[in-house]
């Protein structure tokens, strides 16, 4: 009774501000349609990946039809690339990276080539990588000039003694790793300059999208990777969720692994990934109520948008979102789907 008294007065509070806000309310409430869709628990799948291409206001009427087939395409790109490497019993960590290159190397998203600018007019990347069977984790943050930010963050786990690195430092990290440098300019293109003159003029900080990977492979061993440029318009060297582990990132074989995107700022105080894990881990919960809980309840509540994409131990998937819409896919060795908007139903294809 209380909970449909609660629920009443939301719709009327609502309804109250503007009809576009009650729009977004309700679509606020859609699950993901791919939480449906993932293998149910007990049928076995031998390997597990998700994807996202961050999540936010994409709307059929908000994106064109070119964009709309890129990005579907660019998805089932990546998920090609993770999927060759775990049907040939490869580990997670490379299907993650894979994929994540993938979508860093495409201007559609906001990571790599395609990522947003500061106010200062420049590209600040970010990005986190973790190993849920060692429990290691690797980052870079504010990083101007590595083609592949999530290339760097497997470096720093694997070839040195910490976990993040930022700046000057971890650009000279990853010279000396091999990884490939470009000049600056690579990151320029143009409609996100646009983008964050516009939101200079209207003194803005929008958010705008970031890429991720999880894959479980054959042994059981899980990854999880996530890649940005942050927000538009961000400034003073903000650094989001994303290359934070426990916010933007988080693996733990035992569990699961998650990548999240949406407001930074809410994923590090609320450590969303690692809130995930841990009411598994400790409360039992499965990964879609796990998942659920955190994204459309707690986030939801404290007015945090976003959404995460996780595969659970198991191969269970789960990809919550309290935004209208979110890019995201997965992939098994019984089916794959992508998705964008919020209320559309996957389009499952059976291998
Ligand atoms: N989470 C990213 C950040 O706050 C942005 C996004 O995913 O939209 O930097």
């Amino acid at each position: 009774m209380k909970s449909i008294l609660m629920g009443t007065l939301f719709v009327i509070l609502a309804l109250s501000c503007n009809s576009e806000a009650s729009m977004d309310a309700k679509k606020y409430n859609n699950k993901s349609s791919l939480e449906k869709e993932s293998a149910p628990t007990g049928e076995s799948v031998s390997y597990a990946v998700a994807i996202h291409g961050g999540a936010g206001y994409q709307t059929k009427e908000s994106i064109s039809n070119e964009t709309d087939l890129a990005v579907r395409k660019a998805l089932n790109a990546a998920l090609d690339a993770a999927e060759n490497i775990l049907s040939k019993n490869g580990v997670a960590g490379d299907a993650v990276i894979a994929a994540i290159e993938i979508l860093e190397n495409d201007p559609n998203f906001n990571a790599g080539k395609g990522a947003v600018f500061t106010n200062e007019e420049r590209n600040e990347l970010d990005a986190s990588y973790m190993d849920g069977a060692k429990m290691d984790a690797g980052a870079v943050g504010g990083v101007t000039n590595i083609k592949n930010p999530i290339k760097a963050a497997r470096a720093v786990m694997e070839e040195s003694p910490h976990v993040l690195l930022t700046g000057k430092g971890a650009e000279e990290f990853a010279k000396s790793q091999m990884l490939e440098i470009v000049d600056p300019s690579y990151f320029k293109v143009q409609s996100r300059l646009d983008a964050v003159r516009k939101a200079k003029a209207r003194k803005e900080v929008k958010k705008h999208g970031t890429v991720g990977c999880v894959a479980r492979d054959k042994n059981g061993n899980i990854a999880a990777g996530t890649s940005t440029g942050g927000m538009t318009n961000k400034r003073w060297n903000r650094i989001g969720d994303s290359p934070i582990i426990g916010a933007g990132t988080y693996a733990n074989n035992n569990t699961c692994g998650v990548s999240s995107t949406g407001h930074g700022e809410f994923f590090i105080r609320y450590a969303v990934a690692h809130d995930i894990s841990a009411l598994m881990d400790y409360k039992g919960m499965s990964l879609e109520e796990a998942s659920n809980h955190v994204i459309n309840e707690k986030l939801k509540k404290a007015g945090g948008e976003g959404g995460v994409i996780c595969v659970d131990k198991d191969g269970n998937i789960s990809t919550p979102h309290n935004t209208p819409g979110m890019y995201r896919g997965y992939v098994t060795d019984k089916s794959r789907g992508v998705a964008i908007y919020g209320d559309e139903e996957l389009q499952k294809v059976e291998h």
